[in-house]
């Protein structure tokens, strides 16, 4: 098995990227297959996420996925998880929320730590969650892509995460705004409406604004300010 502690770059899989999915589903296929239960999906519910889900639950309906629920996050967001859970209910959807609630975090570290000090609200909100939810896991998914901001561009199928001590599974690098739009639209898949209003890249509501930069599709994303990750995927 392919792990943190085994890897070797050489002997990473090569997938077919000359089909309609640009390999996701190959690497999927293969990514269930080599892990098995110690493989998890961590999913925003944005709209790649959306495509994901649909491709997941066609290789394996009841894998498990987990949301990092910052107690943050537009209703719009939320709303658009409970539809998703009529749609797939075989799949075990967990929302993790992180150990301090808004009003210890408050008590503790003042109001609206992200405006101060984003980097350490996403790590109390988002990292040190998604570091729980993978314990005991050999590998997680992420629906990565590289045309998303000049910090993806390299980004490959199978990568070691030092950050996680983990493997990250991308099966959507090669995908462009345009292909993971035909999907949905051509699966009459269920989004977030928010996307209609001018939000390419969702995650907390005090975070994210409208983006209508079409060279940087998380320009929206702590505008204003010079992060441009929450850290879960720097390494
Ligand atoms: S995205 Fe903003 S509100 Fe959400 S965890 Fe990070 S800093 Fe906090």
């Amino acid at each position: 098995m392919i792990t943190y502690e085994t890897w070797d770059s050489e002997q990473k899989p090569t997938f077919p990227i000359d089909n309609n999915e640009k390999g996701a589903l190959h690497v999927l296929t293969w990514a269930y297959d080599h892990y098995g239960e110690d493989l998890l999906y961590a999913c925003s519910f944005g709209i790649e996420g959306i495509v994901l889900i649909d491709l997941i639950s066609q290789v394996r309906d009841d894998a498990g996925i987990v949301f990092l629920d910052t107690n943050l996050h537009f209703s719009e967001t939320y709303e658009t998880i409970e539809r998703v859970k009529e749609a797939y209910p075989r799949l075990r959807i967990h929302l993790q929320t992180p150990t301090l609630s808004l009003e210890e975090q408050e008590k503790q570290l003042g109001a609206e730590l992200w405006k101060r000090d984003p980097n350490k609200c996403c790590e109390i909100r988002k990292i040190v969650p998604l570091r729980q939810a993978m314990t005991g896991k050999k590998a997680w998914i992420s629906g990565l892509r590289r045309e998303q901001s000049p910090t993806r561009q390299h980004v490959e199928f199978i990568n070691l995460d030092k950050k996680f001590h983990n493997i990250k599974v991308c099966p959507l690098i090669h995908w462009t705004w345009k292909d993971v739009w035909r999907y949905v639209h051509g699966h009459h898949l269920s989004y977030n409406p928010l996307h209609d209003r001018g939000y390419p890249s969702i995650g907390c509501a005090p975070c994210t604004s409208p983006a209508y930069m079409e060279e940087d599709l998380r320009s929206g994303r702590w505008a204003g300010l010079r992060k441009t990750e929450c850290g879960l995927h720097e390494s």
